[in-house]
């Protein structure tokens, strides 16, 4: 398996989250919406099965 390590998307907004990992915990934020993202949210909505749409 060959994954390359695309960085997760916002579940609002859908564009690349930058991952800040702090003393263990990680967090997600969007320079689109301009806040911090939930990573349950983030995790849900990265890891939607069956949800490849192609444009
Ligand atoms: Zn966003």
């Amino acid at each position: 398996m060959s994954q390359t390590s695309q960085p997760p998307r916002c579940p609002d907004c859908d564009q690349p989250l930058e991952v800040m990992k702090a003393c263990g915990a990680t967090s997600f934020f969007c320079n689109h919406c301009n806040e911090l993202k939930s990573s349950q949210r983030v995790r849900e909505h990265n890891a939607a099965p069956g949800n490849q749409e192609q444009h």
